[in-house]
């Protein structure tokens, strides 16, 4: 999380939603599939949803622990809105127990062991645009977590014109699923494994939970979602689980999901495994590429690999260098330039510019409540 802005903590308890609760003074947080039932003074597993006197409270609502400006392919998303930015915020906490996790000092946190500050919704969309971003990702921690603050900042920014953007384990219970992601225009969620024993060993939770997520999101949303896949030398990146993964997008989600199969490096309980060979990524995408997906991703190297490919002519339409597009072929409405064929994806912003009277707003507001902020 090197680079993060971190800062101070203020202001009072927020209500959550999704519980209910139970005798004695507990509550039962349905949230995630976790299912946490919380007693008086505790928290559950992901630190920031607290029972304080018989309620549950959001302990991450307004106090954002990271704020950065990242670009678009960082989240990563390929084929929604290229080469843009997009303001990126994360709060302490996390419902996973990853043990690669690479964001370990937020993710890790309570709420009181990281620095935050009072940033309401209406002013994180303010910040946004006064930094000349069109989006706003909910990532760095797991954001269902403060799904209250997402749904709430998601409001401000249609208001204001703004797409919203989830970063996501999709470890959600269906109870909750459409209250946040009917607020979301794009999302990428981590797809850690294909098996059941990574995801009750390596992440202490459970793989169908996810899959289901994925399945909600193609079958009833209009959510733009990518999925990334973490290959972890030995643990998660056979041939052969790559090729079922794979065969499983192309059957339940269709050939047209972007899929990015991302290099690991030795981070917080993992340190005993080597970095992800670039091999091991080109052959994940062969695979992913034989089996019928027609957009497979390299990432966390520098590779061909992170280029968009056109399914048809197989000509060049997006070049990128790590994060950044060097150069785009698409036409306006996401065609290739060479035989017309149509990429999936959302290419021009859906909701246009930012009108002048709200950008000297946001300007005026961030100059006079968050001059602190380096962004
Ligand atoms: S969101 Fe947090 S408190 Fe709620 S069930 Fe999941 S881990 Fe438990």
């Amino acid at each position: 999380m090197s680079g993060l802005k971190i800062l101070q903590k203020t202001e009072a308890l927020h209500e959550a939603r999704w519980w209910e609760a139970e005798p004695g003074g507990k509550v039962h947080c349905y949230l995630c599939p976790r299912h946490c039932h919380i007693g008086e003074g505790q928290a559950g597993f992901c630190y920031i949803r607290a029972n304080e006197g018989g309620k549950l409270y959001s302990l991450g609502y307004a106090h954002p622990a990271a704020l950065q400006i990242d670009p678009i392919e960082k989240k990563p998303l390929n084929h929604f809105m290229p080469g843009t930015k997009i303001f990126s915020m994360g709060t302490a906490g996390c419902n996973m127990g990853c043990f690669f996790c690479q964001n370990w000092d937020i993710s890790k946190s309570r709420s009181d062991q990281v620095n935050s500050s009072y940033i309401p919704p209406e002013d994180v969309v303010l910040l946004a645009i006064r930094n000349g971003c069109p989006s706003i990702a909910f990532t760095y921690n797991e954001p269902t977590i403060w799904g209250e603050y997402v749904i709430d900042i998601c409001q401000a920014a249609k208001e204001y014109g703004l797409n919203t953007v989830m970063v996501s384990n999709g470890y959600i219970t269906y109870e909750a699923f459409h209250d946040i992601y009917d607020h979301i225009d794009a999302a990428n969620i981590d797809l850690k494994a294909f098996t059941e024993n990574f995801y009750g060993k390596i992440t202490l939770t459970h793989l169908q939970p996810v899959l289901d997520t994925l399945k909600w999101l193609k079958n009833e949303t209009n959510v733009w979602f990518e999925i990334t896949n973490l290959m972890i030398p030995t643990l998660n990146d056979a041939p052969e689980e790559s090729r079922q993964l794979a065969e499983w997008i192309l059957e339940n989600l269709g050939p047209d999901v972007p899929l990015h199969f991302t290099a690991f490096h030795p981070d917080f309980k993992l340190q005993d495994k080597p970095r992800t060979p670039a091999e091991t990524l080109h052959g994940a995408r062969r695979i992913a590429i034989e089996t019928g997906l027609h957009y497979v991703y390299e990432g966390n190297i520098y590779s061909d690999g992170a280029n968009t490919v056109c399914p048809s002519c197989k000509a060049v339409l997006v070049e990128r260098s790590w994060h950044s597009v060097m150069k785009n072929r698409l036409t306006g409405d996401g065609r290739c330039s060479k035989c017309g064929y149509a990429v999936a994806g959302r290419w021009m912003n859906p909701r246009g510019k930012t009108a002048a009277k709200i950008a000297a707003r946001a300007q005026s507001v961030a100059d006079a409540k968050y001059s602190d902020l380096n962004l």
